[in-house]
């Protein structure tokens, strides 16, 4: 079992993974852009051929169980969904318990990406169990009434390639890849831990020293993690359920019980509270019926509030912290600039945002990098970023690494004029655009980061209709747009935070 921190970094959905540094991609980072989410993954799987008949043989007498274990009556998908051509099809329904469905056919030579969703995160757990969803994940693999946690690893392991499972700020989610003759598999154990959870008070006894040793490793172990995980957030959020870590703290984790177990997962574990995503090769006539099969049984629950404690608005206060760590080698200066959500509430205004930034300091032709790396020299990299979440406020994040000869304030204070004089250019704007739009089309054959954008767009609440059609909306953007959130949101005015890391011993 290995435990992840799970991240969206420049729009991609991130495993930093700290005992299996293979199942992270290449481009993985931390720094200070970087909000703490957890997730635990279990152990890849290789996928071994074997006849479908086996599953069955293999399943047979638990998935008859379940079946008869599921009261719920039979209802049937809505067909609602669109077939128009755009520019990614997707296709979206619901079963009648209110379950999401949604479907990305790729030509992706047998191989699918399937998951489930759950709109809970650590942003949802209540004041006095910080943590909780992040251990109900946990729990999740324990085994329920009919598979137990030997069958629940054997079947995992050996239908699929890769298996995962998340929480992040907003959600939750379990997720395989896999051969499609297999998804049957991967749908019935969804379906049944929807449902079925054992929670067995000896599991939640060691599953507690399980994620205290998470806690311990991850950020009580380690400085620039705890800075990440305990730190960082609490200057960023105020009083917002985003200003806590996600993983709760050790006393927190001790006082789960059952009881608020069993209350979370009543709560949250539900069809209308859940969405199945399947990204890869097959149809959605095929994807549907296969959902629609398995779920169709279980009822739906009463309406889910998530409930949210946001930030006040407008305080007009600058944070500045001065971070000095042993394991930091290098001196780092992160800005922040603090705006409101509205200003990102759409898939346009979020890419106008990722162009403006990207165009200023978020590649290696940006305005920064050619001045600040290429001419001037003074640092060794200038990074930028968006941060946001499906509630609460957002971030710009500018984030320089200084050479040597290179003085904290002077590179602050550097940077405070190159954004004072909103010096994006025509030029900046069309190729970071083309940049995006390109990255967009070499997206649409890989079923893994197709995944990964469907989700963080419907995590961050962005229509499907924005998502269908995202070239045509990036190809909308206009200069003058992006001009317009350079100049009101990457300004002075919002600039609230301010880090100095550095190591300990050397000044600022
Ligand atoms: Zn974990």
């Amino acid at each position: 079992m290995c435990l992840n921190l799970v991240t969206f970094i420049n729009g991609k959905l991130t495993f930093l993974c700290f005992f299996s540094p293979s199942l992270a991609p290449a481009h993985l980072s931390v720094g200070s852009c970087s909000l703490p989410h957890l997730c635990i993954s279990i152990a890849s799987a290789y996928h071994k051929k074997v006849k479908s008949t086996l599953i069955f043989g293999n399943l047979g007498l638990t998935i008859c169980m379940l079946m008869l274990s599921l009261s719920a009556i039979s209802n049937t998908a809505k067909a609602d969904h669109t077939s128009n051509k755009q520019d990614i099809e997707i296709f979206e329904t619901a079963l009648e318990n209110g379950l999401k469905i949604i479907v990305v056919p790729l030509k992706s030579n047998g191989v699918i990406r399937v998951g489930i969703i759950y709109d809970v995160g650590c942003a949802d757990d209540p004041m006095c169990k910080i943590g909780i969803s992040h251990f109900l994940e946990h729990m999740m693999f324990k085994g329920t009434k009919n598979i137990s946690m030997k069958k629940l690893n054997y079947l995992t392991k050996k239908y699929n390639s890769y298996v995962n499972a998340g929480t992040g700020d907003d959600f939750t989610f379990y997720h395989y890849i896999l051969n499609k003759k297999f998804l049957d598999v991967d749908l019935k154990i969804e379906a049944d831990r929807m449902v079925n959870l054992e929670l067995n008070e000896s599991d939640i006894v060691s599953e507690r020293n399980v994620v205290a040793e998470e806690r311990n490793m991850r950020c009580d172990a380690n400085p620039t993690e705890r800075y990440i995980c305990d730190a960082l957030p609490k200057i960023l959020y105020l009083h917002s359920n985003y200003s806590y870590i996600g993983i709760g703290y050790p006393h927190h984790i001790k006082a789960y019980s059952r009881l608020s177990l069993k209350k979370h997962y009543d709560r949250f574990y539900a069809p209308n509270n859940a969405t199945v995503l399947i990204v890869g090769d097959i149809t959605q006539e095929e994807a549907f019926k296969k959902v629609e099969k398995t779920f169709k049984y279980i009822k739906k629950t009463h309406e889910i509030n998530r409930q949210r404690v946001l930030d006040p608005k407008d305080l007009n206060i600058k944070y500045t912290m001065d971070r000095a760590s042993k394991q930091v080698t290098t001196r780092n200066l992160s800005i922040y600039y603090t705006f409101d959500r509205s200003n990102v509430d759409t898939l346009k205004k979020y890419y106008t945002a990722k162009i403006a930034i990207d165009s200023l300091c978020g590649t290696s032709r940006s305005v920064m990098a050619k001045k600040f790396i290429d001419r001037e020299n003074k640092v060794y990299s200038i990074d930028g970023d968006i941060i946001l979440n499906a509630f609460d406020k957002a971030f710009v994040c500018i984030q320089a690494s200084l050479r040597e000869n290179t003085k904290m304030l002077d590179m602050e204070a550097d940077i405070d004029n190159v954004v004072k004089n909103s010096p994006i250019t025509k030029e900046n704007f069309e190729a970071n655009k083309k940049r995006i739009l390109n990255n967009i089309d070499i997206m649409k054959d890989n079923p893994t980061e197709m995944f990964d954008y469907v989700l963080q767009n419907k995590v961050l609440k962005y229509s499907t209709d924005d998502i269908k059609n995202v070239k045509n909306i990036i190809n909308s953007i206009t200069f003058e747009d992006v001009k317009k959130f350079e100049e009101n949101i990457i300004n002075e005015r919002n600039k609230t935070h301010r880090v100095y890391s550095h190591p300990e011993g050397v000044t600022a």
